[in-house]
């Protein structure tokens, strides 16, 4: 944790850090359901939803790493069992029991809707008090923006498919 680094945050550090923390918790229950999901699709252009179920799961570990990262350099701590993921989540886990990939999209594109607003709200939130938060925030947001549109696109494909 670096002293200047901490300094330069405007705003209470320990806010921040229950904002990464919460984000932190929905960035593993996300990753843990998009990985999930691709295993158990089935139905139409299944290969399509499972490349894209893949590729997304990785973003969310990604973002998991990002904001760890940026939680420790705070001189905070991330969420530190997996038990409390769900006292922490913002979006929760929607668990998938419907395997048919329409559902599976539907599911995972409210997980992404959700995420693009507790994004929004960080970036809301620590605008012009703390530039490194917001910047990272803002990058995980273009993530997030694309993955609905990403999962709304390929729904829509099925759809009309299947309406033929
Ligand atoms: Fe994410
Ligand atoms: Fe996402
Ligand atoms: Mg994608």
């Amino acid at each position: 944790m670096g002293t200047r680094g901490i300094e330069i945050v405007n705003m209470d550090v320990n806010r921040v850090l229950e904002l990464l923390n919460r984000a932190f918790a929905d960035e593993w229950l996300a990753y843990y359901q998009y990985w999930l999901g691709a295993k158990v699709v089935a139905g139409p252009m299944k290969e399509a939803a499972i490349a894209e179920l893949i590729e997304h799961a990785n973003d969310e570990l990604r973002h998991a790493d990002m904001v760890a990262n940026r939680i420790i350099q705070l001189g905070g701590e991330p969420v530190m069992s997996p038990k409390m993921w769900f006292d922490f989540t913002n979006c929760g886990y929607d668990q998938p029991s419907d395997y048919f990939v329409k559902k599976i999209l539907e599911q995972n594109i409210k997980g992404e809707q959700c995420a693009i607003n507790v994004y929004n709200d960080i970036i809301k939130e620590v605008s012009q008090k703390d530039h490194v938060t917001y910047n990272l925030a803002l990058q995980i947001l273009e993530d997030e923006v694309e993955h609905e549109e990403d999962l709304q696109s390929l729904l829509e494909d099925i759809s009309v498919m299947l309406n033929k």
